[in-house]
């Protein structure tokens, strides 16, 4: 079977600072791993490396099969499976919800107008603010506007999705709503790539917990073991910190 994702001895520095010591996992199809670890442990970089946004020093990346740390392998084309959720939401200030889901499917897969509408919508649907169609993003509470960018990544059709702490800037109240989507995703049968520090989710919605510190992956596995019961104590002193 290909793997959804493989990473093989990837090194990331930045200048002297080698962020990615030597990473190596894999996601197959359908399945959730999320990734925790300190802040500075590299994780962001790890999760901005799997659609290079990030360009590895060393070692391999593959998506869906295909090279993309090749130097002949068409990005582009590869980062179209690939959807990512950022911290912050990165929405389009002067356009509205709908045209913000609109708008990549337009550009970037070329979809004509209605087409990309009745993806958007659908999409704007799914996640629970299709009444905000019509309103600009600051109008929506921080919930509201992560959700929209949830519906923008699903309206590309991902085989993958990324998501970099995609509840880390919600009020605390609004965060059971993202982690809702999250949730029903997942159920779907959604590849997912989650770093995130609630525990609760990667606990119940995980098949595979990573993780990090200092740029290396410290033990993985079921999150029952790796939350529940870790064997290392740089996990286990994190897990103190935030449960
Ligand atoms: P995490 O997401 O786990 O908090 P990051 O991947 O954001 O960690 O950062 C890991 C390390 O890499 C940090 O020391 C950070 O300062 C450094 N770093 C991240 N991005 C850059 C960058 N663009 N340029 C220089 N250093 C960076
Ligand atoms: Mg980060």
């Amino acid at each position: 079977m290909t793997h959804a994702v493989e990473i093989r001895d990837l090194h990331k520095y930045f200048g002297d600072n080698e962020v990615l010591k030597g990473i190596d996992f894999t996601v197959d199809p359908g399945q959730v791993v999320c990734v925790i670890g300190p802040s500075g442990s590299g994780k962001s970089t790890l999760l901005r490396c799997v659609n290079l946004l990030e360009t590895p020093t060393k070692g391999q990346v593959f998506v869906n099969g295909m090279e993309l740390t090749d130097p002949d392998a068409d990005i582009d084309a590869a980062r179209r499976h690939v959807g990512m959720v950022f911290q912050q939401f990165n929405l389009f200030p002067h356009l509205t919800v709908l045209q913000n889901v609109m708008i990549a499917q337009q550009r970037v897969l070329g979809r004509r107008k209605n087409e990309a509408e009745i993806i958007a919508r659908e999409n704007l649907n799914k996640v629970g603010v299709a009444e905000k169609s019509d309103a600009y993003p600051g109008q929506l509470s921080g919930g509201q506007q992560q959700r929209v960018a949830i519906a923008r990544a699903l309206a590309m059709n991902p085989d993958l999705m990324l998501f970099d702490e995609p509840t880390s800037a919600l009020d605390p109240e609004l965060v059971g709503d993202v982690l809702t989507v999250m949730r029903k995703l997942a159920e779907e049968g959604m590849t997912m790539l989650v770093v995130t520090h609630e525990m609760g989710f990667a606990r119940e919605v995980a098949d595979r917990v990573v993780f990090m510190d200092g740029g290396v992956i410290v033990e993985e596995g079921e999150p029952a073991k790796v939350i529940g019961n870790p064997s290392h104590e740089r996990t286990r002193a994190f897990l103190h910190r935030v449960l």
